[in-house]
This record gives C-alpha cells, structure tokens and sequence, in this order.
C-alpha cells in the first residue's frame, strides 16, 4: 500500500523524521505519522527504529486498527495506536507526532499549565490538555499507549486540540500537514522552554485567546520558510 503513496510525501516524512532529531525533539524514541494521501483509512510512519535512521525504504502503511499492512511482517512502534486512534476521530488531522521532548515534561507532571507565551506558539491556545493514564488502567502500567482502547482513551483527552501531555512521559501534537504538525512539535518545545525561563522572573502575561489565533493564522501562511532551514540543516548535520 506504501507503493500507491506519493513519493513526495513519503519523502517529506523522512525528512521530517531527521528534522525533529536534529531540532531535539525527537531522540532514538519518539515517531511522526502522515495520511496516506489516497486512502484517509490508512496511514504512514517509520517501522520501528531511531527517526535519525528512518530512510524511504524503512516507512510501513498500518491501518486504523494499528495493523501494519507489510507482506514481510515488518513491524512498527508499540504507541503506533496513539496515531491510528486520532486519525480515526479527527478527519482534519493528516499528521501526528508522539515525543518526549524534555521540556515539556514538568508541565505534565505539576499541574502548571502549558500557556502561548509568545507569537510563535500562539497555536497551543488557551488550554493544553494532559493525559493521566492512572484513570484508564491504573497506577501500574509502563505509561506507553500500547493498546487500541488506551489510544482511545488519549485521543478523547486530546479532543479538537493541537498538542496533549502524557503525564510522566511525553506528548502528542497533531496538525494538517507535515510542515504545519513539525512546525508545532518544535515550537511546543520552545515554548515550555520560555515558560520555564520567565517563571523565575515574575507573572508571566500570556498571548490572549484572541491574540494565540491572529497569531496562528498567520504564521500557517509562512510554513515553509523554517522547514526549508530545518531540512537543510538536518541534512548538514548529517543525520540524513
Ligand atoms: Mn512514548
């Protein structure tokens, strides 16, 4: 199924597998997913391996059961249900990325909220929601979505937002489009960044709601610009 793909867009979900290595998002964990561009019921991700190392031959067609459909039995990611699951319930969503970039992670774990603190990030909007896995199995699970009904359980919590935490473990950012799901990845990341710098300063005063949208809306007019940097600096970094 991955031959009827376009190449293109097999080509940009390489790339920005290497992209959120090189921007220090992703690590030797973590995964990003696209539509597949002629059939919404299925979609594309890595088999399981390091993003650094994803290249076109390694990308695997699942389905949304979280099936692989690959004659050879390849496999991919044990969380692969965190993006069969959101492609099933957001039909605007063509691209999902699962991290634990390490800023975020506090946010998760505190109780403090993941709030816009400048324009670039205006996209998280008013609330970021955190998902607490305890309320779906328990107090003794491993934390990883391995499962349909745990998938589920995320994407409820996720809702009609951007990016979800998972408490004490990553979190989860979804998009249109690759450019636009990366562009958030990254941004998400800078913004806890920021958030966790300015903290120690004083009250921080966040962008308003009106303010987090005029400034969404205008920075998805200009996606390409830092995904061209980002892919050519991922490539000079040799991790493609
Ligand atoms: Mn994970």
């Amino acid at each position: 199924m991955i031959s009827t793909a376009n190449p293109d867009l097999i080509d940009d979900l390489v790339s920005a597998n290497h992209i959120l290595v090189n921007e220090g998002v992703l690590d030797g964990f973590g995964h990003i997913s696209v539509r597949h561009d002629k059939n919404p019921e299925l979609f594309l991700i890595a088999r399981s391996m390091a993003p650094a190392l994803v290249t076109h031959k390694d990308i695997v067609c699942c389905n949304l059961e979280g099936k692989v459909l690959d004659p050879d039995g390849v496999t991919s990611y044990v969380e692969r249900f965190i993006h069969s699951e959101i492609f099933k319930v957001r039909p605007d969503v063509n691209s999902v990325i699962h991290s634990h970039s390490p800023a975020i992670i506090p946010f998760g774990v505190t109780g403090e909220r993941l709030r816009p603190i400048c324009h670039m990030s205006g996209f998280l909007g008013a609330t970021t929601p955190v998902y607490e896995i305890r309320n779906s199995v328990g107090d003794n699970s491993d934390l990883l979505i391995r499962s349909q009904s745990l998938g589920r359980d995320l994407a409820t919590v996720l809702g009609n937002h951007p990016v979800a935490l998972l408490r004490g473990h990553g979190n989860v950012c979804v998009g249109t489009s690759i450019k636009q799901v990366v562009y958030r990845a990254i941004y998400t990341e800078n913004n806890a960044k920021l958030q966790l710098q300015a903290r120690p300063l004083g009250e921080i005063t966040y962008l308003s709601d009106a303010e987090a949208q005029a400034t969404a809306e205008m920075n998805d007019q200009h996606l390409d610009r830092p995904w061209q940097m980002w892919k050519r600096n991922a490539k000079s970094a040799n991790t493609i």
